[in-house]
């Protein structure tokens, strides 16, 4: 399948009102679209204040509160080989797609499923990530991603 436009016909759960209910246009973090790839969800988000797109210490200690095994999710970055190296200052993007995984792997009926991810920024001045998530059922990855975006937005709005 090519890799423009195709992918993005012919799938209901596309259809902005899968997408919508994820996050009102004024909350901290905001889908702009997601693309059901064959095994992996494509989705570009939007986080217009500038102080909500970094993690800090304080919102690492809430998430870890929540998502102990957060820290030790494999991860590429460069100070170290989990999450945990990088949880207490990275984007608020990155944060997203290691909290869709892992709920995702809660979630997920694959007996020993593995998910992964990429976060990079399209537009950093603008606060425009986009993630790629890979999954097993595109019905769990949606609704992982879906309460990952709502943990976040409650976090933020704290
Ligand atoms: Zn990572």
């Amino acid at each position: 399948m090519p890799n423009s436009g195709a992918a993005q016909t012919g799938l209901p759960i596309m259809s902005s009102a899968t997408v919508s209910p994820v996050g009102e246009v004024d909350e901290p973090v905001c889908i702009v679209s997601i693309t059901v790839k064959p095994s992996r969800l494509v989705v570009d988000v939007s986080i217009p204040d500038e102080l909500n797109r970094r993690t800090t210490p304080e919102r690492a200690v809430h998430v870890l509160e929540r998502f102990p095994t957060l820290r030790e999710h494999a991860c590429v970055n460069g100070r170290g080989r989990t999450f945990g190296s990088v949880i207490e200052s990275t984007s608020i993007a990155h944060l997203l797609e290691h909290l869709a995984i892992e709920l995702q792997t809660r979630a997920s009926a694959h007996e020993a499923a593995t998910f992964v991810g990429t976060t990079e920024w399209l537009d950093e001045r603008v606060g425009l990530a986009r993630i790629q998530l890979s999954f097993k059922d595109d019905l769990e990855a949606l609704r992982a991603l879906r309460d990952a975006v709502r943990f976040l937005n409650d976090m933020l709005s704290m």
